[in-house]
């Protein structure tokens, strides 16, 4: 527990170290340590401020907006620091570099029709800014220090170089990712060998002779995590990795409670604030298995959180993601092809589709985490129920003839990712 407290410096914390830093040095302060100080303090601000109801498009509206979330994280408050201490020089080319990869457009891929308007760099923020509120409100109870920061970071990649097109498309289509990599989790894979060839080219997260076994042995766990997690984001392993939780969840609730019991501390029934805020962490007891595997499952609930946000950014969220699929659909026929599921916009109705997804994919989903992850998963779990309801009246209002489903299109910005122009009917 000693050792948790000592290597987890919180937000609150640091704001205290910056105020004292304030007081002491306020007689002598030169203008560039006065300059580092305001922006220390913005970033400051910036991390205690991320959480479920953050305005994520606000926050990937520009460059700088972008720069100000990753500086908070993982530049100016130690709340995530990756092990290695990479310098902060590397950790901002990373971050250019990363951020360059979500405006590529591919070759063999029509971008007059397929806008990507969801794979953005604005999506990737909202993933990352979600696993993080994962985290604080349940999850860090499950990692260590570098293994929280390796998951952020992967949140943050875990989609770069994304086509814009589902991997059926490319299958169907012979696409050369396809040739090179094969069918399954294709664009999984590109991403993840992606984000570990970046950290190999701006040194982060690779080891040297002067490193001992231990700080070797930490820099390999943070690369599997990010690979493994990244990997997991494949929708079609959902189901997998559903099955796997439920049967790693006894014996981590188990853990959980006699850790509880042993050390005498208060806690509801899956990891919660009141447990992070107790100073309570397992990452010591669990196997390096089973916490990849819970890194996975934040990681995976983050990037399919939209449905457990409040109604407006969940409706905004699933028009996107819609109309990306759409402008897929339309691509297929274009070529004479059948459009993959959900695709058509002919016949596919925005609510009825959401309706669906929801109760087969992510009611049980967050159930599930809510169990492991109690505030967490509560809190997705209570917006997914009250936003199922206003998608099954608009399911129904849709289905008759004189009150169609509309959907509003609000893209992320530009400099947020979005690469497309708005077709006529949406001016
Ligand atoms: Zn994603």
């Amino acid at each position: 527990m000693l050792f948790y407290k000592n290597i987890v410096l919180t937000c609150t914390q640091y704001a205290t170290a910056v105020s004292l830093l304030l007081l002491l040095g306020c007689d002598n302060v030169d203008e560039s340590k006065s300059t580092k100080t305001v922006k220390l303090t913005t970033g400051l601000q910036v991390c205690e401020s991320l959480n479920f109801e953050s305005d994520t498009f606000q926050l990937s509206d520009s460059n700088d907006s972008q720069l100000d979330v990753f500086e908070s994280l993982f530049l100016n408050n130690n709340a995530y620091q990756l092990p290695g201490n990479p310098t902060r020089e590397n950790l901002y080319a990373f971050f250019k570099d990363l951020r360059k990869g979500y405006f590529q457009k591919d070759e063999g891929i029509d971008y007059s029709f397929v806008r990507k308007e969801y794979h953005t760099f604005t999506h990737a923020m909202d993933v990352m800014i979600t696993t993080h509120a994962l985290l604080n409100s349940g999850g860090a109870v499950y990692l260590n220090s570098g293994e929280r920061a390796a998951l952020v970071l992967a949140a943050l990649g875990h989609d770069v170089l994304h086509t814009g097109v589902n991997n059926s498309f490319l299958i169907q289509t012979n696409h050369a990712y396809f040739q090179d990599i094969g069918g399954n989790s294709l664009q999984e894979i590109r991403s993840a060998k992606y984000v570990l060839q970046l950290l190999d080219k701006h040194r982060i997260l690779v080891t040297s002779d002067a490193m001992n076994d231990t700080q070797i042995n930490e820099i390999q766990n943070a690369r599997n995590i990010i690979e493994q997690s990244i990997l997991w984001t494949d929708i079609k392993r959902h189901k997998e990795q559903m099955e796997s939780v439920a049967l790693a969840k006894e014996n981590i609730l188990n853990l959980l409670n006699q850790e509880r019991l042993i050390q005498a501390l208060e806690g509801i029934a899956g990891a919660g604030k009141i447990d992070i805020n107790q100073g309570l962490n397992l990452s010591a007891l669990l196997d390096v298995d089973t916490k990849i595997l819970i890194a996975s499952f934040i990681l995976h609930c983050a990037d399919v959180s939209n449905p457990g946000k409040d109604w407006e950014k969940c409706e905004r969220w699933a028009v996107l993601v819609m109309n990306e699929f759409f402008s897929q659909g339309d691509l297929q026929k274009k070529l004479g092809l059948k459009p993959s599921m959900n695709c058509d916009r002919s016949v596919v109705s925005v609510p009825g589709c959401q309706v669906g997804f929801g109760k087969f994919v992510i009611r049980d989903l967050y159930v599930l985490l809510q169990e492991i992850l109690h505030d967490g998963g509560g809190y997705l779990l209570d917006n997914f129920n009250s936003n199922q309801e206003k998608w099954k009246v608009l399911h129904t209002k849709s289905k008759e003839s004189a009150s169609p489903y509309t959907m509003i299109f609000l893209p992320p910005s530009k400099e947020g990712g979005w690469m497309g122009q708005l077709r006529t009917d949406e001016k």
